[in-house]
C-alpha cells in the first residue's frame, strides 16, 4: 500500500496547484478549482488534507467519499473545489506510476479532439464578436463557436437593450453554414423569455442553448427543453449528485455539462457521466478557462462513450484573463484545424511552470509520524 505523505499547495487568488507526495516519494500534480483559489487552498489544508494524509492512494472514489463524510457539515462548492485538488493529483500520480496518460487509465487513447471556440465576453458588440469568430474560423480552423446572450442571472433584462436579438443573427450569419453554433444565457431568462429566444435560435441554426433559466430551477429549464427542438444544456454549477440524478431523471437538459473542478474532481464527474450515459444523454463538460480543468476535460472526453461533440476551449487571452498566462510549460492548448491534442505523457501530461510556482503562496500539510 502506498500512502499520501505530503500535500503542498501553490496558490494565488485565481489558481491553486497541488503537489501530492507518497511515502515512497512518488509525486502527482493536481489543481483545485479556479477563482478564490487562495481561500480554497485554506480549505484544502484545513478540511481535506487531514483526512487524506496517510490514506491509500489507490481508491480515489473511496477517499473522496470518506472526506465528504468527515466534512458532512460543510457540503457545497468550496468543499468540492478543494477536493478537486486532491482527486486530480491522485489521477496524475496513478498515470505517472503506470506510465500512462489519464485518458488511457479511463479506457481511451490520446488523440486529436474537436474544440469549440468559447467566448466569455458579454461586453462585446455583435459586430466585434462576429469579426473575431470569423478570424478564428479562418486562421485556426474552428468549426464550432459559443457566444453569450442575455445577462448573467439577468431576470430577462439584457446586457443592453436589444443585444440578444442583434447578436444571434449577426454572429450566426457571419459564421455561415457548416459551423456548429452554441449560445449561453448563464441563467438569464424566465421560461417564457427563454422559449421566445429559443425560437430565434432555431430560426438561425443554433443547436445548443446553454443554461437558459436560473440553473437551480430545474423545472423551468425542463419547460424550455420540452418546448424547443434544439438542445437545452446545463449543469456546470452543479456538484450535488442528488441534484444531478434529479436533473437527468426529469430530463431538464438534453446535454449534461459538469465541470470537473466544480464537481470535486474526475471521480465524482465520472459518476455524472455514467448517470447521463445510462439515460442516453451526451456529456459536454464545462471547461471555461485555460487552467488544468481544460486538460482534465480533454482526457475525459477522449475516453467516455457519451462524449459530446466537442471540447469547450476558451478564446480569451491576456486582455481578459491575465491570470491564465504562464501556468504551463509549452502550449498544451495549441489549436490546429480547430482541434487540440490530448496530452500523451504520463498523468495529465503537462508540466506546471516552475516560474509560476516560485511566485505562488506556499503551504504544506504532512504526516508527522
Ligand atoms: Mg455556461
Amino acid at each position: 500500500m502506498m500512502r499520501i505523505a505530503r500535500l503542498e499547495t501553490f496558490s494565488n487568488e485565481f489558481v491553486c496547484f497541488v503537489r501530492l507526495t507518497t511515502d515512497t516519494g512518488a509525486v502527482g500534480w493536481g489543481q483545485t478549482s479556479t477563482y478564490n483559489a487562495d481561500i480554497t487552498a485554506t480549505i484544502f489544508h484545513r478540511q481535506v488534507a487531514p483526512w487524506a494524509l496517510g490514506a491509500d492512494v489507490s481508491d480515489v472514489d473511496a477517499l473522496v467519499d470518506r472526506i465528504e463524510e468527515r466534512e458532512h457539515k460543510f457540503p457545497g462548492s468550496y468543499r468540492c473545489r478543494a477536493i478537486a485538488g486532491l482527486d486530480t493529483a491522485l489521477w496524475d500520480l496513478r498515470g505517472k506510476l503506470e506510465g500512462k496518460p489519464v485518458v488511457e487509465l479511463l479506457g481511451g487513447t490520446p488523440r486529436r479532439l474537436r474544440a469549440y471556440a468559447s467566448s466569455m465576453k458579454r461586453d462585446i458588440t455583435p459586430a466585434e464578436e462576429a469579426a473575431r469568430f470569423v478570424r478564428l474560423r479562418d486562421e485556426q480552423g474552428f468549426d464550432a463557436f459559443k457566444w453569450r446572450i442575455g445577462a448573467e442571472c439577468g431576470r430577462d433584462v439584457d446586457e443592453w437593450p436589444g443585444r440578444t436579438e442583434a447578436i444571434v443573427p449577426i454572429v450566426a450569419r457571419a459564421l455561415g453554414p457548416n459551423v456548429a453554433k452554441l449560445v449561453d444565457a448563464n441563467s438569464g431568462f424566465s421560461p417564457k423569455r427563454a422559449i421566445e429566444v429559443g425560437r430565434l435560435l432555431e430560426a438561425e441554426g443554433i443547436g445548443h442553448f446553454e443554461e437558459p433559466c436560473p440553473y437551480w430551477k430545474l423545472e423551468e429549464t425542463r419547460q424550455v427543453a420540452d418546448a424547443l427542438a434544439i438542445d437545452v444544456t446545463g449543469g456546470e454549477q452543479d456538484w450535488d449528485l442528488g441534484t444531478w440524478a434529479r436533473m437527468i431523471e426529469m430530463r431538464a437538459v438534453d446535454v449534461v455539462q459538469p465541470d470537473i473542478m466544480y464537481m470535486g474532481g474526475l471521480a465524482r464527474t465520472l459518476r455524472v457521466v455514467r448517470m447521463a450515459a445510462a439515460a442516453g444523454l451526451p456529456c459536454t463538460p464545462h471547461s471555461a478557462n485555460l487552467s488544468l480543468v481544460t486538460i482534465c476535460t480533454m482526457h475525459l472526453l477522449g475516453a467516455i462513450p457519451n462524449a459530446g461533440r466537442y471540447l469547450e476551449l476558451s478564446i480569451e487571452g491576456p486582455d481578459y484573463y491575465p491570470w491564465q498566462q504562464g501556468l504551463f510549460l509549452g502550449d498544451p492548448f495549441a489549436v490546429r484545424d480547430g482541434q487540440v491534442e490530448i496530452p500523451s505523457g504520463p498523468g495529465w501530461g503537462v508540466e506546471i511552470s516552475p516560474v509560476w510556482l516560485d511566485r505562488a503562496a506556499y503551504q504544506v500539510s504532512e504526516l508527522t509520524s
